[in-house]
């Protein structure tokens, strides 16, 4: 089972997706717990140059393209494997965020960032992703100036946000949105609950 976490800054994907982890260990799961971008060592090196604010200006499309570089070398290297043992495989970030940022926030074609992100990733999807809502306004301030990304206007931000919600509205199958200044407890309670058919199929 492959679970994604998707959301804005400051929504509370990393909380959520340790929570998620420790939950799916206690009902007997082995887990991978991953990021996007930089959980693999290129990917490290990847995050490094898209992300540090020494960067400076960056194409739209390079950076859209070192962001599927670090998705291609994730699923690879991690996601595959993990799923392939049986695992269930949690990620902080993947292809939604992707089409969110380097999509709608950056205004790059959609459906041809699509077609590079599915590509990179071998068209792997999530069984599952969780779309933590939240006002950028009421994210960001939370990591002041710690990335490049965060220096975007709120109109970008809120781009980002809406795309999010829109991608969730058009496959409900696949989507969970929940509110994120829901108390954290009450969040991993909707996760888990959600979850419960899909480990049992
Ligand atoms: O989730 P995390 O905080 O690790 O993401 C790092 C930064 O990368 C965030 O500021 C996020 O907005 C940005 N990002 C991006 N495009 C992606 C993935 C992440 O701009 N495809």
């Amino acid at each position: 089972v492959f679970v994604c976490f998707e959301g804005g800054e400051g929504s509370g994907k990393s909380t959520q997706s340790r929570l998620l982890r420790a939950w799916l260990e206690e009902q007997g799961h082995r887990v991978v717990l991953t990021f996007e971008p930089g959980d693999t060592p290129v990917g490290r090196r990847l995050r490094e140059i898209v992300l540090a604010p020494e960067t400076g200006a960056l194409a739209d499309r390079t950076e859209a393209l070192l962001y599927a570089a670090d998705k291609a070398e994730h699923v690879e290297t991690l996601v595959l494997p993990a799923l392939e043992r049986g695992e269930v495989v949690v990620t902080d970030r993947y292809v939604d965020s992707t089409l969110a940022y380097q999509g709608a926030g950056r205004r790059l074609p959609v459906a041809e960032v699509e077609q590079v992100a599915r590509w990179a990733t071998g068209d792997l999807r999530p069984h599952l992703t969780v779309v933590l809502d939240l006002e950028p306004a009421a994210g960001l301030g939370r990591f002041e100036g710690r990335d490049r990304i965060e220096g975007e206007s709120l109109e970008f931000h809120q781009r980002v946000r809406e795309s999010f919600v829109a991608m969730a509205a058009t496959d409900p199958e696949h989507y969970l949105v929940l509110d994120a200044r829901a108390p954290v407890e009450e969040v991993a309670a909707a996760v888990q609950a959600r979850l419960v058919p899909l480990l049992e199929a």
